[in-house]
């Protein structure tokens, strides 16, 4: 049977509450499915930070590139800042460090009464998100501001290399779906996106059997709001991405609800597109949904039929506990603490 070490980083806030959740579900479906996990936690965040100096040591990211995949939570505290006010951001530096620049943040619509659009039924949304994910506007962010000087600048760097493969993953994101890609830009104002917009033409015509459509950033998020259903992959730089994710949880029930990936040529992270939720963290209140969900999509990385059998009943488990509107955690309106939302779906799993 082959078993898989997953390197767990629960982190700050809720995410060591919706990792364990997810730790759960893992295992369920490595029993039902043929395969094992080995989980090897690692302490990373602002918590590690205030103990040891370091938010992310660099022995632990080098046992994280040991493992298979890595499972993370949430990382970073509004009351733990570096020099310059930042908040502590290592799962940004995991990416960097990893070459994770392929950010796939999956939206589905689970339930017609968890959009606050009207006359979208379920799965009217399903859009995947694809971020840039180690350049863009968030280029030179390590660099300190200096409060004394006149003004702050920001770098938005789009590299050939960044933008070809980017938009080549969205192409292929694009063939697994609806064939359809949107590129979203400001190509109309800021010269780093006109670049950006002539690469994704080039990679366009290598990929005739996808549609394509470029829309600007500020249309876009109007366009999410008024007719979400008509867009299938979009393709973005980091910021834009960062932003628009939020945006696309919201229309779907909220950030519980949003998983991601970030994916290298080598190595993956799967974690809820959500931050550590400091207000709600230790009250069993979270939704672990999104971490649930992040799962799916790691098992779908792992890439054997085990797993991705694993994947597909995870997915399913999901859609039926949604099925009744009752199921849900307060942040959605209901009243399941996080354990038993995912004692729901561990139910589920269980009549397998
Ligand atoms: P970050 O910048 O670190 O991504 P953020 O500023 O986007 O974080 P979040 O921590 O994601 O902030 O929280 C945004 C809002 O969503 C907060 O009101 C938070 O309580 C809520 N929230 C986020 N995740 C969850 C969750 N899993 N369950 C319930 N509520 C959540």
């Amino acid at each position: 049977m082959k078993n898989f070490r997953i390197a767990l980083l629960p982190g700050d806030g809720i995410g060591p509450e919706v990792i364990d959740e997810t730790v759960k579900i893992l295992d369920r479906v490595a029993d039902l499915c043929g395969f094992s996990c080995t989980g090897e936690t690692y302490s990373v965040g602002a918590g590690e930070y205030l103990k040891s100096g370091e938010a992310l040591p660099q022995e632990v990211l080098e046992k994280c590139a040991e493992c298979d995949a890595i499972l993370l939570g949430a990382m970073g505290l509004p009351s733990v800042r570096l020099p310059g006010g930042v908040e502590l951001t290592p799962q940004l530096d995991i990416r960097e460090q990893l070459d994770l620049y392929k950010g796939l943040r999956p939206i589905k619509l689970y339930h017609e009464s968890d959009t606050p659009l009207k006359g979208y039924k379920q799965c009217e949304i399903d859009i995947m998100l694809v971020r840039e994910n180690t350049e863009g506007l968030f280029s030179e962010r390590t660099k300190i501001a200096d409060f004394e000087a006149d003004k702050a600048t920001d770098v938005m760097l789009i590299s050939r290399k960044g933008a070809d493969r980017i938009c080549r993953a969205a192409f292929d994101e694009a063939r697994k779906r609806r064939k359809h890609v949107t590129l979203v830009d400001k190509a109309n104002v800021l010269p780093s996106m006109a670049y950006l917009r002539h690469i994704f033409d080039e990679v366009a015509k290598e990929y005739p059997d996808v549609d394509t459509e470029r829309q600007y950033i500020d249309a876009m998020a109007l366009f999410l709001v008024q007719r979400p259903g008509d867009f299938d992959v979009l393709v973005t730089e980091n910021m834009f991405g960062d932003i628009l994710s939020d945006l696309l949880a919201g229309i779907v029930g909220g950030m519980g609800m949003a998983p991601s990936a970030d994916i290298g040529d080598k190595y993956a992270v799967f974690q809820p597109s959500h931050g550590t939720a400091p207000s709600i963290a230790g009250q069993n209140l979270a939704n672990p949904i999104a971490t649930i969900l992040s799962a799916a999509m790691m098992l779908d990385w792992l890439d054997t039929e085990e797993t991705r059998a694993g994947a597909a009943m995870i997915y399913r488990a999901v859609e039926i506990v949604f099925e009744n509107p009752a199921n849900r955690t307060s942040d959605m309106g209901g009243k399941l603490s996080t354990t038993e939302m995912g004692a729901l779906i561990d139910g589920e799993l269980g009549k397998k």
